[in-house]
């Protein structure tokens, strides 16, 4: 159920509600627009009904959200919202690229592919220090020495940093360094490690699993705001399906199906989403076209010797000239594409 109320509420009638709903056992979410405040009510809905909210003054009206998931519906902030990482802000009209290397393989290539991403317009470094493998006896990641790097290279470039943590017992550690958690399309229903992100502090990037409904993939968001993160974007990777030229199956209609039904920010992965790299760049245009809030693409200097995803890994060369073509698109949609602050790197 969603509480709505009237314009110009105070934070004493705010709080009202707020008591009343918490007596009658309910948790209460805050959404607070510009014009309205909305007031999530998650509990038992026949209590809602006695309490009789609608004969308050200052309340216009209570409204049961059907669908269930409901924090991340739109019924729940009807603008979009807004991500707000360091000095960039994600949702808004600026377009924001994340790139780099699949995984973080040593010092020197971090430094060397946020140098060449930052410089080609990306305004976030990607790169992953703790890796899920399909094999046990593939590279696992550099774990916290990888952690590291990332951290350098962003003092280096100005570049904000994104990570996978693929263990609840990491999420504070991986929080440390990163600015953005991401929870990798293996574990979107991994519910453990979604509560620990639900505490951590830091916007997280949840990418939708490789088997995942819409709705499903709302659920698992629904679990980071409900327990207390509102700082979730979803990344659209690729879905199994019976085709296997490409790696994965991309999605691209979840970009306005999302944007119909929640108000948070969408990423589209065209690297996961094709496994290959001569499609990356004209699925990063369909994106955006799609409206799309931003990109995370894989970028190395060498991708046939990485120790991962080189088959869908831009070189930097590449990377830059789909970012010139991204940047003539984004204006031409009416967007422009994110830049690292002028004050660093
Ligand atoms: C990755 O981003 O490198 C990754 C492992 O992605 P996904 O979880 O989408 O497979
Ligand atoms: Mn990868």
């Amino acid at each position: 159920m969603i509480v709505v109320l009237k314009m110009g509420s105070t934070v004493e009638q705010i709080e009202e509600v707020s008591t009343r709903l918490t007596e009658e056992g309910f948790k209460v979410h805050l959404s607070q627009g510009v014009e309205r405040t909305i007031m999530g009510a998650i509990g038992d809905r026949t209590r809602l009904e006695a309490l009789d909210l609608e004969a308050l003054p200052f309340v216009d009206k209570v409204v049961p959200i059907l669908a269930p998931y409901k924090l991340v519906s739109r019924e729940f902030h009807p603008a979009d919202s807004i991500i707000r990482i360091g000095d960039q802000e994600i949702g808004g009209s600026r377009v924001h690229v994340m790139a780099g290397p699949c995984a973080v393989e040593s010092r020197d290539q971090i430094l060397e592919t946020a140098q060449a991403v930052r410089e080609a317009g990306a305004t976030f470094l990607r790169g992953g220090a703790f890796k899920p493998r399909t094999s046990p006896y593939s590279f696992q990641g550099l774990e916290e020495e990888g952690l590291r790097y990332l951290a350098e290279a962003r003092e280096k470039t100005g570049l904000l940093v994104i990570t996978e943590v693929i263990d609840a017992r990491d999420v504070s550690l991986v929080a440390e360094y990163a600015d953005v958690l991401q929870i990798g399309a293996r574990n979107m229903q991994n519910f453990i490690l979604l509560k620990e992100v639900a505490k951590c502090g830091k916007p997280v990037l949840l990418k939708r699993g490789p088997s995942a409904t819409l709705e499903e993939w709302m659920m698992a968001a629904e679990y980071i705001m409900d327990g207390g993160n509102y700082q979730v974007m979803f990344c659209e990777r690729g879905i199994r399906t019976f085709e296997s030229y490409t790696r994965n199956t991309l999605d691209l209609s979840m970009v306005p199906a999302l944007h119909a039904l929640s108000h948070l920010p969408v990423i589209i992965d065209p690297s996961h989403g094709t496994g290959k790299w001569h499609l990356v760049h004209p699925m990063a245009k369909a994106a955006l076209a799609a409206g799309a809030d931003g990109l995370i693409v894989e970028v190395h200097h060498h991708p046939e010797k990485a120790v991962s995803d080189g088959k869908q890994s831009l070189t930097p060369e590449r990377f830059k000239v789909m970012m010139a073509d991204l940047a003539k698109l984004t204006s031409a949609l009416d967007r422009e594409l994110g830049e690292v602050s002028k004050r660093v790197g």
